[in-house]
């Protein structure tokens, strides 16, 4: 019996999927090659969903979604050398985020090391830069114990990417079975709270604020804080503004949010909760003019080394967001108080939102065609269905569109980032699609590109069609990165010159039928230029549940934002 068990062999493929799953990984997103297409299929055997992207940067991507959504990082799964160099992008990506992912490279044989072997790169020296974790396993043994540490580190502590390398001879090596120890399951990440003097002191600051404000981050997302912040809110009656990425975590229609005040509120609040937000230039560093000089930042957050960057913070309160939000309810709780509601600072910022509401919806009542922005959105945000994820990126198309597009429940808003990126719209997309049709069957993803954006990654519209995913793509098209111009002012400028010489850089191809993208792979194409149209199409497309669509939407070539109060906001992604 020994020696029979003793004879059974497992190849290194083998090994990396058996570790995969143990470690409850879900979902590989890459591209298959020499010498990692065994893995992709060992894991699939395992149960493991494997999606075929197109490139290794959407890929990856949609691999940090997977981490933001669930809280287990996904896989990306990429080739050696140039496989893994595309895949940076999105480790970037995620790192910047603080999203837990996992890079798994293959890379060229061991014992060919430095003698220009194909594909051949310093790979685990390159990805040091954009993970928290990067190693070799040293044998096909070490694996499951690599495996194991990168899918912690990917979730402990401020969460991020991690990178696992693998030589293409491990691949098919065989070993004996009983060499191969497993690791446990990693469990999720200890919850930490913060100091109890810190939390009264943070109490205090909060009760005899005079104008606070709450900031929701992604990292309140992250943290799954949605319900104890929403009884925050409610309880005190405290005024608050989700960052880009934190809409949802309280709902974007909810009485005490401030979004449509949202520079009037920094500007004035003299105590601001920071609820997994980092003062960057999200925030505009925290610094005057966008801030009072003399405000005070309580400021919760998970990673110590964040805590005092840019401002110095009158209370810091490390640790969970959401376990620490529990500790100031509690805090708050023993002595009965709430704001004021009839305070001159709700006044204020109420007159304010009420003025902001009326500018946008003068413009998206304008009836002149080609539509503007508004115009778009508020058709779009008219059929939203209330479950849905947004999807969004672009310079306007984000920007505009977040104030008017609504989320109501948390991590259902996915966008270009902390890092800015352009191109993760895509993947981002599929891989909310994944995760909803295992865990919410039903929601759609809207993902609401501009037209620049959209060339990214647009022939992962193959992949969405190919696993045929509950997408709605907008492509908000004003022929250009900024802005583009229209077919006669083309014509006239290519009339007598060469394109290269003429054509602004800033300008893409007028007209252009990117709905054709969609049903060239079998999904529903339309191309809109009046609301009308708009509406009728983001109708059908809600109604048939068999196939994904795009919508192209024919806007204004020169449209902008309206007027803001600040020059420096003019800037896109301010
Ligand atoms: P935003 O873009 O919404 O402003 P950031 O990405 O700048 O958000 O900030 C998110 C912050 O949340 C990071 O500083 C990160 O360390 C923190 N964070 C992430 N997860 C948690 C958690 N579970 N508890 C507390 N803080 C967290
Ligand atoms: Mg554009």
């Amino acid at each position: 019996n020994f020696a029979e068990r003793s004879e059974e062999q497992v190849s290194g493929a083998k090994v990396i999927a058996q570790a995969l799953k143990t470690q409850d990984v879900e979902y590989i997103f890459g591209i298959v090659g020499i010498p990692v297409t065994e893995i992709a299929i060992a894991a699939q055997q395992l149960g493991i969903k494997y999606i075929g992207m197109r490139n290794e940067q959407a890929a990856c991507y949609a691999a940090s979604a997977i981490g933001y959504l669930t809280s287990r990082p996904g896989v990306c799964l990429v080739v050696s050398g140039p496989g893994l160099i595309h895949a940076l992008g999105g480790m970037a990506n995620a790192n910047m985020n603080c999203w837990p992912l996992l890079v798994i490279g293959g890379s060229s044989e061991r014992n060919q090391e430095t003698m220009g072997a194909f594909q051949e790169f310093p790979q685990v020296e390159a990805c040091r830069l954009y993970t928290k974790f990067s190693a070799r396993p040293s044998s096909i043994e070490a694996i499951p114990f690599v495996i194991e540490k990168a899918v912690r580190s990917s979730i402990y502590g401020r969460p991020g990417a991690c990178y696992v390398d693998i030589p293409a001879d491990f691949v098919n090596l065989q070993v004996n079975v009983n060499s191969i120890k497993y690791m446990e399951r990693c469990m999720s990440p200890p919850i930490s709270m913060a100091e109890t003097s810190a939390v009264c002191t943070a109490a205090s600051v909060i009760r005899n604020a005079k104008q606070p404000l709450l900031i929701i981050g992604k990292g309140a997302a992250y943290a799954h804080a949605e319900e104890s912040i929403k009884k925050l809110v409610e309880q005190y009656k405290l005024p608050f503004l989700p960052t880009p990425m934190g809409k949802g975590v309280v709902p974007d229609n909810h009485p005490y949010c401030v979004g449509a005040a949202r520079s009037r509120a920094l500007q004035f609040a003299d105590v601001i909760v920071l609820f997994g937000d980092r003062l960057n230039w999200i925030l505009h560093f925290g610094l005057p003019p966008r801030y009072q000089p003399d405000v005070k930042f309580i400021q919760v957050d998970i990673c110590a080394e964040e805590l005092g960057n840019n401002v110095k913070p009158t209370v810091t309160l490390l640790g969970n967001i959401h376990a620490v939000t529990k500790q100031l309810l509690e805090e708050l709780d023993k002595t009965p108080w709430q704001y004021p509601p009839e305070s001159k600072w709700w006044k204020t910022l109420r007159e304010k939102m009420k003025s902001n509401e009326a500018a946008s919806k003068e413009l998206a009542s304008k009836k002149s065609l080609p539509m503007n922005y508004y115009t778009v959105f508020y058709h779009i945000q008219e059929q939203l269905p209330r479950d849905c994820f947004v999807v969004s990126e672009g310079a306007n198309t984000m920007d505009i569109g977040r104030t008017v597009l609504q989320n109501y429940l948390p991590r259902h808003r996915l966008d270009a980032g902390t890092f800015g990126t352009m191109g993760v719209g895509l993947g981002f997309a599929i891989a909310a699609a994944v995760v909803a049709k295992d865990r919410s069957p039903g929601q759609w993803i809207i993902c609401v590109e501009g037209d620049s954006a959209f060339g990214f990654s647009g022939m992962e519209v193959e992949t969405i069609c190919r696993y045929n995913l509950p997408i709605i793509l907008l492509v908000v098209n004003n022929n250009g990165i900024y802005q583009g111009f229209d077919t006669d002012t083309w014509k006239e400028m290519l009339k007598f010159q060469d394109a290269t010489a003429v054509v602004p850089p800033m300008c893409l191809l007028p007209n252009s039928h990117y709905e054709q993208v969609m049903t060239a792979f079998g999904g529903k194409g339309y191309f809109v230029q009046t609301p009308e149209e708009l509406q009728k199409s983001l109708r059908q497309s809600l109604a048939d549940t068999t196939k994904p669509s795009l919508i192209n939407v024919m806007i204004e070539p020169q449209a902008t934002r309206k007027a803001q109060d600040f020059h420096w906001l003019t800037r896109s992604n301010m």
